[in-house]
């Protein structure tokens, strides 16, 4: 087996595939699967990674592998096979299927360099450039006036060479310890030695003598308050040595959480957890939606269960939203299982990342909490994958590869036979109706552990205000309520939906929105046009003037951003401490945590933000939910905007009235008769499932239909165009009868960064390998795609039809 298999590299379809190297004899006893080399490629080094070793190739004349990397596999066989399968599923490159799979640090870092080669006099210029050094980063020939003519013609004389160098990023953290260097006997007869004017180095000796292990440096400076000459006077003396060794970066103290204990489980949590655990005894894999309202102890099952994964002395994987990857929700994992548990979130710095991603890989913890890529956490004796929240859009990739979390979680779950977990108060209809057909386990927890009832939720039509004289963003309910709280000294948080913002046309009169006649969606506004179009199907129609349906001149598009509702807010209650949290103010690392702390600390009676405040969050004091705008994402072009509206609505709900407090929601809308507004009010998510399924059997939408989305764009509009009319047109040819393709229609955003783009929709039922057929259809334009920079991008799960 002298020969590895190896996946280089080179982010491009035309390379997509193994090659072939030979195993130089001083790697032949250690190179495995899962490592990562460096090998030639062309005229450059580049990194790769061995998926596999054999003793024949169809190719005679090998190419060497020059070094390895890694002294174990990083990829587990069971990851390697997982990524091979996920590239195929989604249409991705392997090598971008692995590199999802690993910390950021692991991928490889390129640098190009000159080397001077001879003492033989350069060009003046030449000389210049090397200025005595006899290697220089190649970057610095661009600005240093030298030509690519002169470097071609020293590398040709043999002057000087061009070295590719390819490095793994990986930074280890390293801090000083110290030791004693000697015997204990001979540090107490030095110390009885010392003058006793050396006072200093004398308690020193005598704490080395009373503690002989080894101290971090800065550590015994700080304790023992003491300074860097004494600790110098001890090692000059050969007393103690000092050496450097490598820790690991925690990010969170183990030591601050207040160790918890599992709980007295109620009656409907017991019977939710018991056919889970049934299934880790048994080692069985099933996939269970629990649907709990929010409070209903999903999270003390999730701790319980996997209490039993790890007396079997398996692993397990929680996966949580990135934006509730909150301090809250750490502390209460942490709280279980202590420093069992490793955290995997964005806000980590590279380093950290990389540190908790080696705890799991040594097999140092049997938890780990993160978001979506933790899914690929390096376990080999999984026993059971958890998926917080399930129906959060944060699970889905939108760069290749475009995988769901949740079906990379299925697949491991077969291959390791262990249960998947899926938890929401507002499930996604895909897992619902898979729940009802019965391929889901579904538990069903309908009550709070503490008893409360879910705040109340008043709605308030804002065509009345608008009628009764008030055109403010504030409907008078509103105001009245929010001036209340604030002498009582409670506290409010005010949801403004900005997503959608100024794409959607609604009557401000009546309440009416223009929608798409054949796609029941809301018609986008094109402002340069002035047309209505269709994202879907392409239908356009110009911009009324007035109101189809009241005639009213009132019809506008609509939206309006976090910061002109703070001044509005602020002027409309002058003594409201206001806090605004939305990407502008968060953007800055920690800045999201410390605004939450000052809102905690009650130091704004307001906490104001967009879709980030709805989730996970738990102040005791809240006692009123306001939204400014429960309408704004219901009318985007999008066939799940009344789901997530009603899932939006359902959650920010679920932020008052946590504690002792009663809470109240005012939700305030152009549309209070809209189904996922009414029954998000009543806490009615069955109803609301029922109702919502009958339109997407109507237009045929998922769950009943797959979709798979192909988008194309060029900087020339033309090649935009006839390209995605081929791709439609030879689709078309072979797909089953039932299938449709939708297109070619502009993308939603028709033009980005001077590239126009078109997309075709395909909606289907039984397509066996359309993966395949598209590959086939893209394939043909290959050259096009490599000489003429052409894009076509496949989604075969799109969330974002933005
Ligand atoms: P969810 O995840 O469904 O929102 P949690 O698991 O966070 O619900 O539970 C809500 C609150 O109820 C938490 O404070 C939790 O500690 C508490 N809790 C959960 N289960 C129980 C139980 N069996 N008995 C008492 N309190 C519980
Ligand atoms: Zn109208
Ligand atoms: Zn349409």
């Amino acid at each position: 087996m002298n020969i590895a298999k190896v996946i280089v590299d080179v982010p491009a379809s035309s390379i997509n595939q193994t090659f072939d190297y030979q195993i130089p004899e001083r790697f032949q006893e250690m190179l495995k699967p899962g490592m990562r080399v460096m090998v030639p490629f062309g005229p450059r080094k580049i990194m790769g990674y061995v998926v596999g070793r054999t003793n024949e190739s169809s190719f005679d004349q090998l190419k060497e592998i020059i070094d390895v990397f890694d002294l174990t596999p990083i990829l587990t066989t069971e990851l390697l096979d997982l990524g091979k399968w996920l590239a195929e599923e989604t249409l991705s490159l392997y090598i971008t299927t692995f590199q999802a799979m690993l910390p950021q640090v692991l991928k490889a870092n390129y640098k190009k360099e000159l080397e001077r080669l001879t003492s033989a006099s350069l060009s003046d210029q030449l000389e210049a450039f090397f200025d005595r050094r006899d290697v220089v980063p190649y970057e610095e020939v661009e600005n240093s006036g030298v030509s690519f003519y002169q470097i071609q013609k020293a590398i040709q004389d043999g002057d000087i060479a061009v070295h590719y160098l390819v490095k793994s990023r990986v930074t280890k953290k390293h801090v000083t310890f110290l030791k004693p260097a000697r015997d204990i006997h001979l540090l107490e007869e030095a110390l009885r030695d010392m003058p006793n004017r050396a006072r200093k180095q004398q308690e020193m000796l005598t704490f080395f003598i009373d503690h002989p292990q080894e101290i971090e440096l800065n550590k015994l400076i700080k304790e023992f308050g003491t300074t860097r000459s004494t600790v110098n006077a001890l090692l000059k003396k050969e007393l103690i040595t000092s050496f450097r060794k490598e820790v690991f970066r925690n990010p969170y103290d183990d030591s601050v959480f207040e160790q918890t204990t599992s709980l007295e489980l109620t009656e409907q949590q017991r019977e939710a957890i018991e056919p889970i655990k049934q299934h880790i005894q048994e080692n069985r894999h099933d996939v269970f939606l629990i649907h709990g309202v929010t409070g209903s102890g999903k999270t003390e099952i999730y701790l319980q269960a996997i209490q039993d994964v790890i007396d079997k002395g398996k692993e397990a994987i929680v996966l949580v939203p990135e934006i509730s990857l909150t301090p809250q929700m750490v502390k209460r994992f942490k709280g279980r299982f202590g420093s069992n548990v490793a955290v995997l979130h964005s806000a980590l710095s590279y380093g950290e990342k990389y540190d908790e991603w080696r705890r799991i890989h040594r097999k140092e913890v049997q938890v780990v909490v993160g978001a979506r890529s933790a899914v690929f956490a390096p376990f080999e004796n999984l026993g059971i994958i958890i998926i917080d929240e399930e129906h959060e859009n944060s699970y889905k990739q939108e760069d290749q590869p475009r995988y769901h979390a949740r079906d990379v979680a299925i697949h491991r779950g077969e291959y390791h036979r262990c249960p998947v977990i899926l938890g929401s108060a507002t499930p996604t209809l895909e897992s619902y109706a898979r729940a009802q057909k019965g391929v889901y386990k579904l538990a069903t927890l309908t009550k709070r552990t503490n008893e409360k009832a879910m705040p109340e939720v008043n709605i308030v039509d804002m065509r009345d205000e608008l009628h009764a004289g008030n055109r403010s963003m504030f409907s008078r309910n509103l105001k009245e309520n929010m001036e209340q709280r604030i002498r009582r000294g409670e506290q409010i948080v005010l949801l403004l939906n900005r997503r959608g913002y100024s794409t959607f046309v609604m009557c401000r009169e009546c309440g009416y929105v223009k929608e798409c006649p054949h796609c029941d969606i809301a018609l986008t506004f094109h402002k340069h046009q002035n047309q209505l179009k269709c994202h879907y199907c392409s239908y356009e129609e110009s911009m009324p003037m007035y109101c189809p349906s009241c005639s009213s001149d009132l019809i506008r598009f609509f939206g309006t951003g976090t910061q002109r509702i703070e001044e509005a807010l602020t002027q409309l209650i002058p003594e409201a401490r206001v806090l605004r949290m939305d990407v502008d103010t968060t953007r800055r690392k920690g800045a999201h945590e410390k605004l939450l702390n000052q809102f905690a600390n009650k130091e704004a009676d307001i906490l104001l933000g967009t879709q980030m405040i709805a989730k996970g969050l738990d102040f005791e004091n809240v006692t009123l939910v306001g939204v400014l705008t429960a309408d704004s994402m219901l009318h985007l072009p999008d066939f799940r905007s009344s789901e997530k509206t009603f899932q939006l609505l359902t959650q920010v709900s679920g932020r008052a009235g946590r504690h002792d407090l009663p809470g109240e929601v005012i939700v305030q809308t152009y549309t209070p008769e809209h189904y996922s507004i009414e029954l998000a009010s009543r806490y009615n998510y069955l109803r609301f499932y029922q109702q919502e399924m009958q339109t997407r059997k109507k237009f045929q939408y998922p769950p009943y239909v797959f979709l798979t989305l192909i988008t194309v764009s060029h900087q020339n509009h033309v090649t935009a165009v006839q390209t995605t009319q081929q791709i439609v047109k030879n689709l078309w040819k072979h797909v089953q009868s039932d299938t449709v393709i939708l297109g070619p229609t502009p993308s939603p955003i028709p033009r980005m960064k001077d590239r126009f783009r078109y997309q075709c929709m395909i909606k289907y039922k039984h397509e066996s390998d359309l993966q395949r057929l598209i590959q086939k259809m893209i394939h043909q334009f290959d050259d096009e795609v490599r000489k003429n920079d052409l894009q076509i991008t496949v989604d075969m799960q799109p969330y974002q039809l933005m």
